[in-house]
C-alpha cells in the first residue's frame, strides 16, 4: 500500500463508482423481488468477498429470504485461481425443495460456482440461480452462467466493495483495478 496509507492510491483506475454500484446493486433487487414473487428463496452469501454486496443487495429484496452464509476457498493470497474448491464453512439450512440464489463478489473461471451449486443440487434445491456482483465471462473454464450480473469486467484484478487482494481493500467503497505492481515483483 502506498506510504501514507491511501488505498485509493494503489487503484489503476476505477471501473465502477459508489453511486453506479449502488444504482445497479438496486435495480437487481427489484429484478429478483419480481422473479421471485410469491417464493421465499434461501440466499447464500459466499464470504468474505460478497459480504457488502450481500448486504446491501437483500435490503433491496422485498420478500421473505433467509439469509445464509458460506465459506469457499480457492484462491491463496495470489491473484489467479488454483482451480482447486474447498467448503471452509458450510450452511446448515436444509435446501431440500428451495429456491437457492447463490451471491458471489465476481465470477471468474467459474470453478468455485461450478463445484458449489453442484454440492447444493446433491442436497435437492428445487432451484439454484447465481447473483454475482461481477462477471469475466471471458475468462470461463467450466460452463456455468451467472443468472444476475451487475457489471461484466475486463480481463484485471480487481478489488474494492468486498473483492480483496491478500485481505486488503475490501472496504474502498468503489471497485477499481488493482495497480499491477501492489502484486508484481519488481
Ligand atoms: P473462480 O472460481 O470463478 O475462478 O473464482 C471466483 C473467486 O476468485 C472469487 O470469489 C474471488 O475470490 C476470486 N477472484 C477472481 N477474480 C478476481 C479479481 O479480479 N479480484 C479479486 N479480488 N478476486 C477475484
Amino acid at each position: 500500500m502506498s506510504q501514507d496509507g491511501k488505498m485509493r492510491d494503489d487503484l489503476q483506475c476505477v471501473l465502477y463508482t459508489s453511486e453506479q454500484i449502488q444504482e445497479a446493486v438496486a435495480s437487481m433487487g427489484e429484478r429478483i423481488t419480481k422473479d421471485y414473487a410469491g417464493k421465499s428463496p434461501v440466499m447464500i452469501c459466499i464470504l468474505k468477498g460478497a459480504s457488502l454486496f450481500f448486504c446491501d443487495l437483500i435490503r433491496h429484496i422485498d420478500l421473505p429470504v433467509r439469509c445464509e452464509f458460506v465459506i469457499l476457498s480457492s484462491y491463496q493470497d495470489g491473484v489467479s485461481t488454483t482451480g482447486r474448491v474447498r467448503i471452509v464453512q458450510d450452511t446448515d439450512c436444509d435446501v431440500t425443495g428451495k429456491d437457492v440464489l447463490i451471491v458471489e463478489d465476481i465470477v471468474d473461471t467459474g470453478f468455485t460456482l461450478h463445484t458449489f451449486s453442484k454440492m447444493l443440487a446433491i442436497r435437492n434445491a428445487a432451484s439454484i440461480k447465481i447473483v454475482t456482483l461481477l462477471d469475466k465471462p471471458h475468462r470461463r473454464k467450466v460452463d456455468l452462467k451467472s443468472d444476475y450480473v451487475c457489471f461484466e469486467v475486463p480481463d484485471a484484478f480487481v478489488v474494492g466493495y468486498g473483492l480483496d487482494y491478500a485481505d486488503k481493500y475490501r472496504n474502498l467503497p468503489m471497485v477499481g483495478v488493482l495497480d499491477p505492481k501492489i502484486y508484481e515483483p519488481a
